[in-house]
């Protein structure tokens, strides 16, 4: 029987990973050059400027937050707003809006809400600006079932229309949406005939699922009968496009349109598309993928606003992907440093640029569920203090972990690059030029070595650019390599107070070593926010799942498959259901059986550990086949475990529950030196020799008793005694082959060979004089007979044989079918060390099976 184990969420479906698949048909992005943007201020220039040469590489936006800060602050002050407390924001995501009963259930919850007025921002329907994206994609590869693909949007808002709306509204609207889809077919036309969009072409297209979200939602809160406007905010926001498929809002210029609007609307009420703005010029464009949030963080600004509640499909911030680690728990609070953090490496609950407007005025985001108003959700605000009122820290220094996938890691290596200035300039001005987007950076001190991870899409152009602008130096030797590792992901811990623990890297790089995830690269913020370790990205959700159960975040998950489902199988699942909830209370390990399988029915060779482990499979059996067959296997097999980081345990092995590997194991490790080890292994031995009476007799008492094998003569053999005394010495550091070993059969030589175990046990009391006779001398002498199996580590031997003990020996005074084992040792050498108990039977095997299973829980980050 053999269990394989290792970390993973049961509850997890891979297919799950994405809800926007059709992100990659975000068209190309564009650099924009200072002089696209000429109506800007000598002081917005300089924010520019420092953005221009900053956001290319996606630093840390707080770094610019002190000069947003200003304008902000102008814009709010000049233009004369009502703004302040009354208002509240609110953003409903594509899900909360997805259909017509969804949109009647916002329109409650925005009718029900008791601010004194509001500003609601909307997402468009769910999937539909994935399918704006698709059309473009379809057009522009000249593909004419962008036609039909257009039917199916005007479909689904048509149809949601219907539902909703009446009357004059719903005339209303379906005109709207006529036109608009006529205007689209247009448009499209002219991408297909061309064979491409422009991004303001595509940016104008995509946008339009915000226009009739907004359009719908506002006609129905009007409907239930709240004073409404519908805002779009293409006439009230402004913004710069920047590098990397960002823009930057013109705070100025967006307040004083806002101010215009509503001197023009003024209303208590208001409905605003999310995710859509003009550019300076009044072009339509949008604030980029997933930007309806960081549109609600602007007007939050603006208004000055109480709080902005993003209204999602989720209880608020996971410590982790709720869809890749399914025990991520909810952050109650979040600082707006580590919200930022958590959205930038891939929580896109979030879009990482919706903390930074709303953090200069302390504006508190909210996180909440639409479909679970009962949760309070998350709150995003300034932090608290560190401690509760006992000095306690209040949480794990790591609030939570984020990954993003689709990585390719850069590496520009080689000597010459050791202390010449301009290096790093001259790469990432070279990655700048081609526009990609770099999203951490790692530089070995030795300056060797510079190491970036951009997105897959774009590491063909960034190798390119690096080998031209760097080929006299590769030419020159001065690099050796400008190598690229494809199919990588980013693994980010996220925490404040990581900055002030010690140890919080460790901990995180032990568990990851533990998973047996290879980390390629690592890099830590100097604010100390963020650890950032690049992984294969098949290792991403194993690496996830370790290091957040690691930090306590989570209990530790072990799945399990039970192999051979017998007698002791069976009676560890009887085991693992009684202890299963204190398990999970009390210590935080969550034991999970995912597949229970007959060793018949699964194809098992006999080097199928070898494969488990190489796999990453941790095992734990009590069979001893692999540890007792040919000594180059064994060998094989604890090299490989060694190798692939995966655990092999086999307590069981020997003496069932008893500890004896674990003894021997503890002994060694802390530098005792084993001299020998002798033992009475055999429960069914023990029995016999246990009793006075003649041989044959209590052979067949233990046959009925159930304590030998079907056919007794496997344990008369010696055979299993020989495989455990060969178990302690390949433990013990002995190079032996089972054939190494001399066993004493107690099965006298003629029987070996009869036919049935009914002529076996009948043919038996003939040969009882034999062992009468050996008890009797003992018996004179003071002695008793027992049958022992011994590892002479000295000299390097082992036996199994029918030994004399004097009366008083501890082996002498054994009762029933115990198993006593004495080791000699450096340490205990007058005295051995002793472990005594019952060695067979299900309950005490299978525990020690569970205990094996227990101390893999704990190696893989269970608290102890
Ligand atoms: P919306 O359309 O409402 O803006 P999104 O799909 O953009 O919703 O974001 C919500 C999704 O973010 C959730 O459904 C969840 O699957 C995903 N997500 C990823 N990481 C996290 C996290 N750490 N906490 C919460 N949700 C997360
Ligand atoms: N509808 C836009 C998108 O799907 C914006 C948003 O939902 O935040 O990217
Ligand atoms: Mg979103």
């Amino acid at each position: 029987m053999a269990f394989a184990s290792s970390i993973s969420s049961p509850s997890y479906s891979l297919t799950n990973v994405s809800s926007k698949p059709n992100k990659m048909l975000t068209p190309p992005r564009k650099i924009h050059s200072l002089s696209l943007v000429p109506r800007l201020s000598a002081s917005r220039l300089g924010y520019a400027l420092q953005l221009q040469g900053m956001d290319s590489l996606n630093f840390n936006p707080f770094a610019s937050v002190a000069s947003a800060d200003v304008l902000l602050d102008e814009a709010v002050e000049k233009a004369h707003l009502p703004k302040g407390d009354a208002w509240s924001i609110h953003k409903f995501g594509g899900t909360c809006v997805g259909n017509s009963e969804r949109i009647r259930n916002v329109a409650n919850i925005i009718v029900k809400d008791e601010s004194e007025r509001k500003l609601v921002v909307v997402s468009a329907m769910s999937k539909a600006t994935d399918m704006m994206y698709d059309l473009i994609y379809k057009a522009q590869s000249r593909d004419d079932s962008y036609i039909i693909a257009l039917d199916a949007v005007l479909e689904k808002h048509k149809s949601t229309a219907v539902d909703l709306l009446e009357g004059d509204d719903l005339s209303n609207f379906l005109d709207r949406l006529h036109q608009d889809i006529n205007n689209l077919k247009a448009m499209l036309r002219a991408i297909y005939i061309a064979g491409h969009a422009t991004e303001s072409f595509s940016d104008f297209v995509v946008g339009h699922g915000e226009l009739w979200s907004a359009e719908l939602l506002s006609a129905v809160v009007r409907k239930n009968g709240l004073e409404c406007n519908c805002m779009d905010t293409r006439d009230v926001l402004v913004v710069n496009p920047t590098s990397s498929n960002q823009v930057d809002p013109d705070y100025l210029e967006s307040g004083r349109r806002l101010e215009n609007w509503c001197s023009q609307n003024s209303c208590d009420t208001i409905v605003a598309t999310g995710f859509i703005a003009s550019t300076p010029q009044n072009i339509p464009t949008t604030l980029k993928r997933d930007g309806s949030d960081f549109s609600a963080a602007i007007m939050g600004a603006l208004f000055r606003a109480r709080q902005v509640t993003i209204w999602t499909d989720v209880d608020g911030v996971y410590s982790a992907d709720p869809r890749k680690v399914s025990e991520a728990v909810i952050l109650k609070k979040l600082s707006y440093q580590e919200a930022w953090e958590m959205s930038y490496f891939g929580a896109n609950v979030l879009h990482p640029r919706t903390i930074i407007p709303v953090m200069k005025y302390d504006i508190p985001i909210v996180i909440r569920n639409i479909f679970n108003l009962s949760a309070p959700g998350t709150m995003i605000c300034r932090p608290a203090g560190l401690e509760n009122e006992d000095g306690e820290l209040v949480e794990s220094p790591v609030k939570g972990f984020a990954t993003i996938d689709n990585l390719a890691l850069v590496n520009v290596e080689g000597t010459g690059m050791a202390g010449v200035p301009g290096t790093a300039s001259a790469i990432f001005s070279a990655v700048k030029d081609v526009g990609a987007n770099v999203i951490m950076i790692s530089q070995a001190s030795s300056e060797h070595s510079v190491c970036f991870a951009v997105p897959e899409t774009e590491v063909k152009a960034v190798a390119a650019a690096l080998e031209s602008r760097f080929r006299q130096a590769l030419d020159a030797g001065r690099l050796s390599q400008i190598a690229v590792i494809p199919n990588c992901s980013i693994l980010a811990a996220v925490g404040q107070k990581m900055a002030s623990t010690p140890g919080v890297s460790a901990t995180l790089f032990n568990a990851l070593a533990k998973a047996n995830i290879n980390v390629r690269a690592i890099a830590q913020g100097c604010s100390e926010y963020n650890i950032t370790v690049v992984v294969k990205r098949e290792d991403c959700i194993r690496a996830l799942r370790a290091v957040h159960s690691r930090f306590y975040l989570s209990r530790t998950t072990i799945a399990m498959g039970i192999i051979g489902p017998g007698l002791i199988g069976g009676t560890l699942l009887d085991q693992l259901r009684d202890q299963a909830a204190i398990l999970k209370e009390k210590f935080n390990i969550d034991l999970r059986v995912m597949g229970i399988t007959g060793s018949r029915t699964m194809l098992l060779s006999d080097t199928h550990y070898h494969d488990w482990l190489r796999r990453g499979i941790h095992v734990i059996t009590p069979n001893k086949k692999a540890n007792s067959g040919p000594l180059e296997q064994y060998l094989k097999l604890r090299t490989l475990q060694r190798q692939s980081y995966t655990h092999y345990f086999y307590e069981a092995t020997v003496g069932a529950g008893l500890p004896i590997i674990s003894t021997l194991q503890g002994l060694l490790e802390t530098g005792d030196k084993i001299l020998r080890i002798e033992g009475i292994f055999s429960g069914t031995l023990s029995y016999i020799f246990n009793n006075a009476r003649a041989f044959s007799e209590v052979v067949e008492a233990a046959k009925q008793a159930g304590y030998t094998e079907p056919d007794p003569r496997d344990d008369l053999s010696g055979t299993d005694v020989a495989r455990k005394v060969i178990i302690l010495a390949r433990e013990s550091g002995l190079k032996l082959e089972l054939s190494d070993i001399p066993v004493q059969s107690l099965v006298p030589e003629p029987l070996k060979d009869s036919s049935s175990v009914e002529e076996f046990l009948q043919q038996l009391p003939q040969y009882d004089q034999d062992l009468a006779k050996q008890r009797q001398e003992a018996e004179a002498s003071g002695e008793v007979l027992r049958y022992v199996g011994v590892v002479d580590v000295v000299k390097q031997k082992g036996t199994v044989e029918l030994r004399r003990y004097k009366k008083e020996h501890p082996f002498a005074q054994l009762s029933g079918s115990d198993n006593i084992i004495a080791f000699s040792t450096q340490r205990y050498e007058k005295q051995p060390l002793i472990v005594r108990g019952p060695g067979a039977g299900a309950e005490v095997t299978a525990g020690g099976v569970f205990s094996d299973i227990l101390r893999l829980a704990s190696y893989l980050g269970a608290p102890s």
